[in-house]
């Protein structure tokens, strides 16, 4: 029923989260009456974000610089990693305003089901920051993969000095940290305990 072109948009819009055929459908109808300028300012911005965006060599959150923002900044406590699965499980703990220290990103969590392994994680660039740290949090989902990922990373660094601690879930059983609210967050940050 639609023009090509607008059907092809359609789809697109539809492997985006939350978005159904009747959501992508009224979204590319209202860019369809965008002005010339506004739609060439979104296509290049799509066809930029790739090659615009690259991990953070330290600590592999998703920025554009060589090193992010968080890893940057002096006033930032250094010494104190959380490790996390993913970039928006940082953008989740940023809002919240509470933590000072840094961060640290995997990239996915252990999942033998779809044959992820630790070596397939960015978990060496993190065993490098550990002699200089003084507190690991393990900030992984309260999910099967995430008790998985932990318990290898407390295994793994069980000689080191540094002091291993895992968030304080009130988040229920197999929560996703991305999903939850900033109150909960704020609680399993403060409420940490020794791992
Ligand atoms: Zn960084």
């Amino acid at each position: 029923m639609y023009p090509a072109i607008i059907e092809k948009l359609i789809q697109d819009f539809k492997k985006l989260p939350g978005i159904g055929e009747k959501t992508a459908e009224r979204l590319v109808l209202t860019i369809t009456n965008w002005n010339d300028d506004d739609l060439k300012a979104f296509g290049s911005h799509l066809s930029d974000l790739k090659s615009s965006i690259k991990f953070c060599k330290t600590c592999g959150l998703l920025t554009d610089m060589d090193t992010c923002a968080i890893c940057q900044n002096e006033n930032r406590d250094q010494k104190t990693i959380m490790v996390v699965a993913d970039s928006k499980d940082v953008f989740a703990i940023e809002q919240t305003n509470t933590f000072f220290g840094t961060y640290h990103v995997l990239h996915g969590l252990v999942d033998f089901s779809k044959g992820i392994e630790p070596k397939d994680l960015n978990i060496d660039a993190l065993t490098s920051r550990i002699e200089k740290s003084n507190e690991l949090i393990i900030a992984t989902n309260g999910t099967v993969e995430g008790e998985l990922t932990a318990q290898y990373l407390k295994s793994l660094y069980k000689e080191k000095k540094v002091n291993i601690t895992r968030l304080g879930y009130g988040l229920p059983v197999g929560a996703e940290l991305k999903y939850a609210d900033q109150l909960t967050l704020i609680k399993a940050v403060e409420n940490r305990q020794k791992y």
